[in-house]
Formats: structure tokens, sequence, C-alpha cells
């Protein structure tokens, strides 16, 4: 592994191919894979992930907006794409590369036929995406009869998948809840089927359902976050690897006198003599100022160093009183052993964030 010369976000494959293979052995042979890569695959690199997932044996990726499935699509990603939230402003674009949108309400629905069929579309891949308790996006157990006729009166689209999403799969105390939207998603399924004809694939797991409930796995899963390293349980996180690591430099080193103040708004001020390191990385790269003043620490050569005082917009500062280091010397903000769980934990949030937090100012650094 290379030292830090500068702030950058490591990217581990090898990791990634763990994570994946880790993944795939909890489904049967037969369960297809839907690699999601929103967000730049959750503040990685979506390219250089989804081409290099596309090459193991990934089914199907998904992103959240039509312009995430039209970078990929450029780079040369041939694989289905799944959009997850697409607006019609730009269903004219996402036909015209090729991607397949959720279908989430009746408004959705007949604005996506109407140009489907304005672009003499037959047969185009739509997901229709049901409702079952997360109350987020979806339609409704009941409006099956509805979309029904609505598909049987024009050969412009055709349903692919059908799928669900789980509130609470990584919550064992939610147990009867899932249990009862994983049982409803198999009524809607079922009628669906019946009354279209054919026989969509079925989805409704994320990694954590993926972990905890391969009842709920049906025809296809759909994971982020596992193949980015967390499994959203100590006894998960101890089976997968993150796959980012955020490194940065000391850029200077300060000695602090008693009654000396750190940072903007003074907002610490030393009762003892201090040593702090100020570190290349604040909030415009992705680190929050919910971390500054005691809450997030980095480590230096295996130590934990607080950070302390406000964080700034391009720099924080850290207590180095009781380290051995100097001007140059790499910090690790989080990676594999510091991970990004603990480190967003002292700020009350969850590892979710703080990877897609960080800013496409930080450099990508990918290891083969
Ligand atoms: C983001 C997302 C996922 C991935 O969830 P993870 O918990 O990261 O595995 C799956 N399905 C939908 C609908 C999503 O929005």
């Amino acid at each position: 592994m290379p030292k830090a010369q500068e702030t950058v976000l490591e990217i581990d494959l090898k990791a990634l191919k763990h994570n994946f293979e880790y993944l795939k052995s909890k489904l049967q042979p037969s369960t297809k894979f839907l690699a999601v890569v929103k967000a730049f695959a959750y503040g990685s690199d979506a390219i250089e992930i989804a081409s290099y997932l596309q090459n193991l044996s990934v089914d199907y990726f998904a992103v959240a907006y039509t312009n995430e499935g039209i970078a990929l699509r450029e780079a040369g990603i041939t694989k289905p794409i799944l959009v997850l939230h697409p607006q019609t402003v730009n269903f004219k674009a996402l036909i015209a590369n090729c991607l397949e949108p959720s279908i989430y309400n009746s408004k959705i629905l007949n604005e996506f036929v109407t140009i489907a069929s304005a672009e003499k579309q037959s047969d185009y891949p739509i997901h229709v995406k049901f409702n079952t308790g997360l109350n987020r996006l979806g339609f409704s157990e009941n409006e099956v009869d509805s979309i029904i006729s609505k598909l049987k009166v024009s050969n412009a689209v055709k349903v692919k998948s059908i799928f669900s999403h789980l509130a609470a799969s990584e919550d064992l105390d939610e147990k009867a809840f899932t249990l009862n939207q994983i049982e409803t998603f198999k009524n809607i399924t079922e009628n669906f089927t019946r009354q279209v004809g054919y026989k969509p694939i079925l989805h409704m797991s994320n990694t954590s359902s993926v972990l905890n409930y391969p009842e709920a796995h049906f025809d296809m899963v759909r994971c982020g976050i596992g193949l980015y390293g967390f499994g959203n349980s100590d006894k998960e996180n101890k089976h997968l690897k993150p796959i980012a690591t955020l490194k940065t430099i000391i850029s200077q080193i300060h000695t602090i006198e008693q009654g000396d103040s750190v940072g903007y708004n003074r907002a610490f001020k030393s009762d003892a003599l201090l040593r702090t390191a100020t570190l290349p990385v604040g909030h415009a790269d992705g680190i929050g100022r919910q971390y500054g003043n005691g809450k997030g620490f980095v480590t230096i050569n295996g130590a934990k160093a607080q950070i302390i005082g406000n964080v700034c917009m391009d720099m924080i500062m850290v207590d180095i009183t009781n380290i051995d280091c100097k001007e140059g010397d790499e910090v690790i903000v989080f990676g594999k052993n510091h991970t990004a769980n603990t480190f967003s934990a002292t700020a009350n949030t969850i590892s979710y964030e703080i990877i897609t937090a960080i800013s496409q100012r930080v450099k990508r650094l990918i290891l083969n």
C-alpha cells in the first residue's frame, strides 16, 4: 500500500471481490445478484466498481437517478441498469441509454408508457415497485388491477421485474414487521403474475436481508453496503472488508501553550501544553462539522488522534500530544481497522452517510 502524500480515498478491489463472494455464498446458486452502485458506488467510484463487478458474475446494476446510469453507459457498462428513482423529465434520455426504470406510481406509469410509445418501443423493460411498509416509493397492493389494465392496452412496455424494499431488515427486533412485508410481497406478486400471464423477476432484499432473511431472496437480491464492506451488525462486519480507506497527511504541527486556542471561533481552548497536527481534509471533503470538538478521531501510526476545535472547510486539527509523528506522516481518517462505521458512530451517524459524503474533490486511488 503506497504512503499517502495528499488526501486520497483508496479503493481496494480485492476487498470488493471478497465481499461479493461472501454475499454470493449466502444465496442459492440460481439467485441473481444486482449490485447497487448509486451515489458513485457509495462514495467510491461507480465506473471502476461497475467495470470490475461486470467481469465477476453480477447480473444487474442499480443507480438512483438517470444521470448516474448514463455515466455508466458512457463508460462502457453493458449489463442491465435499473434506475431506482427516475423522474419523468429524463425518460427520453433513459430510453436512449437503455436504462430500465422503476415504476412506482400510476403517474409515472402513464407518462413512461406515453414516451415509450412515442419512441416506438415495444416490450421496453420496466420494474414495478410496490410499497409493503417502508412508505417511501411504490404502488399499493390494491393497485395491481389498475396496473394490469394499463399494461394490457399497450405493448410499449413489459414488466421485467416486480420488487419491494424492506424497512428494517437489519433490525431483528422488527422481525414480525419484516415477515409481514415479505408476506404482503408474496401476495402481490402471485396476484400480479397470474394476471399478467408471464413471470417477472421478483426481488426485495438489500444487504441486511441477504444476511438475515433467506426467505426474502426470491429471484434476485440488491446489494449495496455489503459490497462496500459493511453488514449493519458487528457479527456481519467481521466477515466483510471495507473497500475504502480515507488517508491524508500531516501538513503542519503546532505547539499549543496553556490558554491558547485552536481554530475558528476559538472553539478549543487549551488548559495544558499540547501538540496539534493540521490535516488537509475538511467539511468540503465530507468530514462534517459534527465530527469536530472532540467527537471524531483519526489514527496516526496506529494511535488515536481526536479532532479538536471546529472542522474547517479544508482542514481539521487533531491532538497529537501523545503520538510520535512528524510533518508529512500518513493519517488514516477511516479504513480497515478504524472503520467508517466506528468513525461515523462518533457523530451518531452510520457508515452509509460518511462513505457517500466523501466529495469528488478527494482523489480516488484504485488498488487492484
Ligand atoms: C440503496 C438501495 C438498496 C441497497 O441497500 P443496501 O442496504 O445498501 O444493501 C437496495 N434497494 C433499494 C431500493 C435501494 O434504494
